[in-house]
């Protein structure tokens, strides 16, 4: 039986990279069958916080991941928050000191650091040295007298003799392929805090076991801690499980975008207004395809179609122009009644109480080219407040050609009292027909006149959506402001 785990620090909320990692592990386990689980990784209690634990949760479901076993569903191995497993970590712990596999260190971190950098200082890789291997019992007792709490060291090369010490570790990554580490650079690392709490390292391999995970899907970032989880994995006496480490995700820049520094979290584009079937579609495409050119794919299709030996072994670009592009074909298919839910909340006060057919027709006029509902609103803003136009606007406005646009519009809209408005036969054609103008001649003004900018949705829904009433009120109020401005005025504005 496949199990997966995706296993995230509550220190903040989830980005793009953490949530890809995950939405990997979830494509495998529906792609193969089996047990998808989440695990909290909190035992850095300085930088974890269970309202981020919550928030993850909130992400990954918004996003369309479940899983089987985790802190809020439970399961048979559980606890899933490692905070709450401390006694099984120091039990593991003891075994490994028993068996002569682990061994107490009481050098201080002040001289750790120190030791470090005169390491580097001549030019040696900064590794612990290993100096508390052998320490006596009188030795351990003086440091003890000190007043020094040990840490525990794993003893590399105590292994089973699959990997004897200076030997080559080798693994076969689902991803990268067969990859070797040369272990003679490898100094004995920490197991257990001198605070009695595990290290990473430990943390991860006891749950990978106990948990019975099968396959580890990580970013790239963790490969060089892989080596040191296969010796603990073995000297604990686990089955070691597969690999597949995902590639990094290049920022615009090139650097490298992680959950410290780059893309937003999901919590960002959330709250943008993003479809959350958008970002699962483009994250999919950060290091996997799924052929022939093809781009969008509905999570179902590319549960279908995941095969974890087809991810890139290179870098994936992060290309925010590339996920607008989904987003916007997104939102453009979205049924307009759930947008209209998602939206409400985005609205500005004052227009949360906007008529449902209305906020309707508007979304759907004007969503085209836009990647998220926050600039549904934004293009919104002149349908909720009349447009204050400027200067360069209003000296647009007052030509000749403007004037008498605006003037046949007016007119038109009080003669047909509340009928359709036909853009071509009831504004174009007739001022083509009499003024010379061309549509763009027509179009340009009456839309500047309406809305204050000169692009945005179709004229016909723009009038639609104003109501007679409200065009004619804009525009009545803007030929009086043109009217007051005597030609002088103009003149002076024209060349400022
Ligand atoms: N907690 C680690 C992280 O957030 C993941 C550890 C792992 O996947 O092995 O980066």
């Amino acid at each position: 039986m496949i199990r997966v785990r995706f296993a995230p620090s509550p220190t903040g909320p989830i980005h793009l990279g953490n949530a890809r990692t995950a939405l990997f592990n979830w494509l495998f386990v529906r792609h193969n069958g089996g047990v998808f689980i989440l695990r909290i990784e909190d035992t850095d209690v300085t930088r974890s916080d269970p309202r981020y634990t919550q928030l993850i949760m909130d992400d990954l479901r918004w996003l369309g991941m479940d899983w089987q076993e985790g802190p809020d569903v439970g399961g048979p191995y559980g606890p899933y928050v490692q905070s709450q497993r401390l006694p099984i970590y120091q039990d593991s712990a003891e075994k490994l000191l028993e068996e002569g596999k682990a061994y107490p260190c009481y050098c201080t971190q002040s001289e750790l650091e120190e030791r470090r950098k005169a390491a580097l200082a001549r030019g040696r890789p900064p590794r612990y040295d290993n100096r508390c291997r052998n320490l006596s019992e009188a030795e351990k007792k003086a440091f003890e007298a000190e007043g020094r709490k040990p840490s525990l060291r794993f003893l590399v090369g105590s292994g089973p003799a699959t990997i004897p010490p200076g030997e080559k570790l080798v693994f076969e990554d689902m991803i990268r392929g067969k990859l070797e580490f040369n272990l003679s650079v490898l100094g004995d690392f920490v197991i257990m805090k001198a605070d009695g709490t595990p290290s990473f390292h430990m943390a991860v391999v006891v749950d990978d076991a106990l948990m019975k995970v099968t396959h580890v899907i990580r970013g790239e970032d963790h490969l060089s801690n892989t080596p040191l989880h296969i010796l603990l994995f073995e000297a604990l006496g686990f089955p070691r499980p597969r690999y597949a480490h995902l590639p990094m995700i290049a920022g615009e820049e090139g650097d490298l975008l992680s959950k410290r520094a780059g893309a937003l979290s999901i919590q960002d584009y959330r709250r943008q207004g993003y479809l959350p079937e958008a970002l699962v579609n483009y994250m999919l495409l950060l290091g996997w395809s799924p052929g022939q050119k093809q781009e969008k794919i509905a999570p179902e299709k590319a549960v279908e179609k995941f095969d974890i030996h087809h991810i890139s072994k290179s870098p994936a670009h992060f290309d925010p122009k590339k996920l607008d592009w989904l987003a916007e074909k997104y939102l453009r298919q979205a049924d307009p009644e759930r947008l209209i839910e998602l939206i409400v909340p985005l609205l500005p006060e004052g227009a949360k109480r906007i008529e449902r057919t209305k906020l309707k027709a508007l979304v759907e006029a004007v969503r085209p080219g836009l990647p998220n509902l926050s600039q549904v609103v934004k293009e919104s803003e002149w349908f909720f407040k009349e447009p204050v136009l400027d200067e360069d606007k209003i000296v647009t406005l007052s030509s000749d050609k403007s004037q008498i646009v605006l003037t046949h519009v007016l007119k038109t809209l009080e003669e047909l009292g509340e009928g359709f408005v036909h853009v071509y036969n009831n504004i174009i054609q007739p001022l083509a027909e009499k003024g010379g103008l061309a549509p763009k001649e027509v179009m340009m003004p009456l839309r500047l006149a309406l809305t204050g900018s000169t692009h945005g949705p179709e004229l016909v829904a723009v009038i639609s959506l104003l109501g007679h009433e409200g065009c004619k009120r804009r525009l009545r109020k803007l030929i009086a402001q043109i009217g007051r401005l005597n030609k002088n005025e103009i003149n002076i504005l024209k060349k400022t």
